[in-house]
């Protein structure tokens, strides 16, 4: 399924390697009304797939009315404490919340839509299993108030789908996408995996081909990754199943990338493919380090508790396992497991980790005149659209420019004469190259911030120069996929 899951978890991870302290105190939140994008999480799924580790739960019954009952309360008191004014984008994941009932869906969007400002036309995705979506459900989805779709497709091949404990077939996912296109044209995308054990450069260049035979006009795509305790993982462990090679696997990214844009997609996240301007309003509220409020067992969320006077943002996770967070949900009116007040340079470490996972990469002026880059190669270039009145570096950092921290003789400025990055008047980005290797140049440029906000602690550094002139795909993938 698609990335929202993901994200969370990736933060989470993130912020529990940061330093603690950095600065003087929390960056104080203006008094511009509040906006805040809105996670759901449905933790539900009918079968485990092989290589999912995600917060997911087959049950023999769900009592859909109990958990629905609980994600109103929750979206309510949530609502409630961060004072949103108006919600951007509402998210539905899983999990696999296709297998709810329209109902649902119906019931939380109706929640939200009382507690704060759902403007008509707000993006409102759901994920789907082809194996749960035809396109009578649909069309119930549909009439709730669902208008973007994001179907787990994750292979065009039976083979690599029974291997992945897929519950469909290639035949059948074909058929959900084409059921859902037809009810959200043009807003539906499809999640696919590459780097399946044993899948050759030739398989894969034909399930891209396949893909686009398919697909409208959103694709995420994710490398397979292996996470400890999963069957997929043991499998491969034991010897049964080859483990994917890394050239192979940045072989396979730089093709899909190459084919993608040569058919009009744009790059605009590591994992993330748009055309005809179809982009994920919701991811991109992640990756611009936006407000967001995370409901359901296990959901993530970013935001100030305004509502109990609060300025400061806080990282907040609700319990894991939906008993216990129902229990809680019922007496408390929200199931939250932890809540942690985000240091400056946190803030702006997540602020860094995530932005330049975009084209637009973080920007520091509210708008930008440059022209579309050359698709394909060559530099990224911010897109006027997307930029336009995101000023995000400032609003993290109202004392510190981007010029400031990454401008001055040190690693980023290394990476840029090196070719992986880019500081101008429009911010600061990935090149083409960098996107693909992100993940080796964050730690230098996370020590360069660490070190000009006074609070360095030096990452480990491994081999992180060796990599990126291997030009390695050391890369964030690590969105839902499921
Ligand atoms: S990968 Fe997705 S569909 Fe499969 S078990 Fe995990 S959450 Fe459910």
């Amino acid at each position: 399924m698609a990335a929202a899951r993901g994200w969370p978890r990736k933060l989470a991870a993130v912020a529990g390697v940061l330093p603690g302290g950095g600065g003087p105190g929390p960056v104080p939140e203006t008094a511009a009304p509040a906006t805040a994008a809105l996670y759901v999480h449905w933790p539900y799924c009918r079968k485990r797939c092989s290589y999912c580790s995600f917060n997911t739960y087959v049950v023999p019954a769900v009592d859909e009315a109990a958990v629905r009952a609980c994600l109103v309360r929750e979206a309510q008191t949530l609502l409630r404490f961060s004072q949103v004014h108006s919600v951007t984008s509402v998210f539905f994941g899983g999990g696999t919340p296709s297998l709810a009932s329209p109902g649902t869906v119906a019931a939380v969007l109706e929640a939200v839509a009382g507690a704060a400002h759902l403007p008509a036309g707000a993006e409102v995705t759901l994920e789907a299993n082809p194996s749960s979506t035809s396109a009578s459900p649909l069309a119930g989805f549909r009439a709730a108030g669902v208008n973007r779709l994001s179907i787990g497709v994750q292979s065009l091949d039976d083979a690599e789908l029974r291997m992945l404990g897929r519950e469909h077939t290639a035949a059948e996912a074909r058929k959900a996408v084409e059921a859902a296109r037809g009810l959200f044209p043009g807003r539906t995308s499809i999640d696919l995996l590459f780097g399946l054990p044993g899948q050759s450069r030739d398989a894969w260049a034909q399930r891209l081909e396949a893909t686009l035979g398919l697909c409208d006009d959103h694709i995420s795509l994710y490398q397979l990754t292996l996470e400890r305790g999963t069957a997929l993982a043991a499998q491969v462990r034991a010897g049964a199943l080859p483990a994917p090679c890394q050239d192979l696997l940045a072989d396979m990214y730089q093709t899909a990338r190459n084919v993608l844009v040569a058919t009009g997609f744009r790059h605009y996240e590591v994992s993330n493919f748009a055309r005809k301007g179809a982009l994920s309003t919701h991811n991109l509220s992640y990756w611009r380090a936006d407000q967001y409020i995370g409901v359901g067992p296990g959901a993530h969320g970013r935001f100030v508790l305004r509502g109990e006077g609060s300025c400061s943002r806080e990282a907040r996770v609700q319990i894991l396992e939906p008993v216990a967070w129902m229990r809680e949900v019922q007496s408390q009116g929200h199931g939250t497991r932890s809540r942690v007040v985000l240091s400056p340079l946190e803030q702006l470490e997540e602020l860094l980790t995530l932005g330049l996972r975009t084209d637009e990469g973080i920007t520091h002026e509210p708008l930008f005149s440059s022209p579309a880059a050359p698709l394909g190669t060559g530099m990224l270039m911010p897109s006027p659209s997307l930029a336009l009145g995101t000023q995000r570096w400032e609003h993290f950092s109202p004392q510190l420019s981007l010029q400031a921290v990454f401008g001055e003789p040190g690693e980023a400025r290394a990476l840029q004469q090196e070719g992986w990055l880019v500081l101008d008047s429009g911010g600061l980005r990935c090149t083409w190259a960098g996107l693909a290797v992100l993940d080796s140049l964050l730690p230098d440029l996370l020590w360069q911030l660490q070190r000009v906000l006074g609070a360095a602690r030096r990452p480990s550094r491994g081999t992180l120069a060796e990599e990126r002139a291997g030009g390695r795909g050391v890369r964030a993938v690590s969105g839902h996929n499921g």
